[in-house]
């Protein structure tokens, strides 16, 4: 992302890092493999802005034929899926701190749900696209059994340039790809798909000649379609920074004690033990602060319990992963590496914030600029800061102070003008620490005619170009309570069924 200032300025370089997977698979190769939908009002208000087919109902039948769901008191759920190609399992371990959140919820009056059924505002544990406790990525789950087909060419190593438009018909006929130093042309029978994720489907498009004139043509590319493209541009953003250290052992997942021979073979034979933990996360929670403007039961806050903080691996696997800088690292998580902690994280599900992206160049190897342009909306902030304070009250819970579970309450060093715990350290904290979850949205966004912000139609199909689709998850329109990988496998799967209608290949 392109520096902003105010935000993640407890990280390298003060910038905020947003990581894709560039491979077969794509994202899921690399993501977190945490499971969610989306919630009922989700998509039913995706539909009712104009976006026909996407309601709640039209959705579910998509994630259900995708799933092969072998989940704990769920086997009869007329919620999951058990025929289809994506496996979605319980995290194999279990920490004993995985109970005292739920426990500590209940206090609270949450209740246990299945969480990708309608009646999802609650707790439980996660759902995950394991396989026998190991990664199902895309790629694993869809593509390796199929790799062999006659219909299908998976060309690795090769990075598609430019879809090609005929600028007189305005019909999408091929795509312009680069292998080996070499540039090649490769025509389509029927259409395009464009599927390069929420960065660079937008990215295409621009090269190719749709996207918002003025820019493509400051870059002196050929204007094929006006469209706002890559002009909104929503992303759910964390604070993955607390701590709560414990006064028991073998509580947590401190990894210089898992990272034995024993735990590795167990995870490499059984697919089980602490290994096949997701990095410590293990649950989940929906909350609505006492700041939302919601009616009924719509979150605004999504909570994630771990059985890890950022100190449980010396700093060099999440702390790096996200990019945090050393001197905010040293100085406030170095003390607590030889002490048990956790953490309990959380998702911004409904930021007000909205962020962009604009090209560089014309040159299809630089990539465009990245603007999160996050927490710019106050709503934003205080939505954080309540949600740090109803997580310190969830800790301060018997189920948890069994273990002695206690802040840590050492300040970043960039906030130690402020009271801690006071609204304007929180506000320094998580502008210190504003982690992305990576689900860039909407930069190719869908709506109806009369949406001016829409770049595709709600069959997909780019506005004002025939013959040419966006398939991932740059068409969600607007924030969903989920993180997008099931998401984006849903739009496929559903996507996969109009091009056959389009084409009457039933
Ligand atoms: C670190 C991380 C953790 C995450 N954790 C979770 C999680 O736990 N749960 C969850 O639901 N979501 C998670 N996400 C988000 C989720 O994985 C993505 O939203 C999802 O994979 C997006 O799917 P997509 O198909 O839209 O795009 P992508 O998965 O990014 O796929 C795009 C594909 O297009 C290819 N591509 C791009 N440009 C070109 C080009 N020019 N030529 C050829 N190929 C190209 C890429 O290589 C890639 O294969 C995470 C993301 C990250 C980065």
């Amino acid at each position: 992302m392109e520096y902003q200032p105010g935000v993640c300025t407890g990280m390298v370089d003060g910038k905020c890092f947003w990581p894709r997977g560039k491979a077969v698979g794509g994202t899921s190769v690399v993501n977190y493999m945490i499971y969610t939908r989306g919630m009922k009002e989700d998509w039913d208000r995706i539909a009712a802005a104009g976006n026909y087919g996407w309601s709640y109902d039209d959705v579910i039948p998509y994630y259900i034929k995708s799933e092969r769901a072998d989940l704990k008191g769920l086997k009869n759920s007329p919620w999951h899926g058990r025929d289809g190609e994506l496996s979605v399992e319980d995290i194999p371990f279990r920490s004993k701190l995985s109970k005292a959140f739920l426990d500590a919820a209940k206090l609270y009056g949450h209740r246990r749900v299945d969480y990708n059924s309608p009646d999802a505002f609650g707790f439980n544990y996660i759902q995950a696209t394991l396989t026998r406790g190991q990664r199902a990525s895309s790629a694993k789950a869809f593509l390796h059994k199929n790799k062999k087909r006659k219909n299908l060419h998976i060309l690795i190593s090769s990075r598609a340039t430019k879809v090609i438009i005929d600028p007189i018909n305005k019909q999408a006929v091929g795509v312009e790809f680069h292998k080996n130093g070499r540039v090649y042309q490769i025509r389509a029978n029927k259409e395009v798909i464009l599927s390069a994720g929420p960065i660079e489907s937008p990215h295409l498009l621009m090269l190719s000649g749709v996207g918002p004139r003025k820019q493509l043509q400051s870059f002196g590319i050929p204007v094929i379609q006006d469209l706002k493209v890559g002009e909104s541009l929503y992303d759910h953003i964390s604070f993955p920074a607390l701590a709560f250290t414990l006064n028991q052992t073998r509580l947590t997942l401190v990894e210089k004690k898992i990272a034995t021979i024993q735990n590795t073979i167990q995870y490499d034979q059984y697919g089980d033990g602490p290994m096949s933990s997701l990095a410590g996360v293990e649950t989940i929670g929906y909350i609505k602060t006492n700041i939302s403007n919601e009616i009924g039961d719509y979150p605004d806050i999504e909570l994630l319990g771990s059985c890890a903080s950022l100190a449980s691996d010396e700093g060099t696997i999440v702390a790096k992963g996200i990019r945090m800088a050393d001197w905010l690292y040293n100085d406030v998580y170095k003390p607590i590496e030889n002490v048990e902690s956790l953490t309990v994280l959380f998702m911004l599900l409904h930021p007000k914030s909205k962020g962009y992206l604009k090209l560089q160049s014309a040159d299809p190897f630089q990539q465009p600029a990245l603007y999160g342009n996050y927490l710019t909306h106050q709503q934003d902030v205080d939505t954080m800061i309540a949600a740090i304070r109803y997580i310190i009250k969830l800790v301060d819970t018997p189920p948890f102070r069994k273990y002695g579970a206690t802040l840590h309450k050492k300040k970043f060093p960039n906030c130690k003008q402020y009271e801690f715990g006071s609204d304007n350290y929180w506000e320094c904290a998580v502008r210190a620490v504003t982690a992305t979850l990576h689900h860039q949205i909407t930069t190719c966004k869908m709506g109806p005619p009369t949406d001016p912000e829409a770049v595709v139609d709600p069959e997909l199909r780019v506005y004002g170009i025939s013959n040419l689709r966006v398939v991932d998850s740059s068409i969600i329109p607007r924030t969903i309570v989920a993180h997008t990988n099931a998401p984006a496998i849903m739009i496929g799967e559903k996507a996969a069924d109009m091009i056959k209608r389009s084409w009457k290949l039933f």
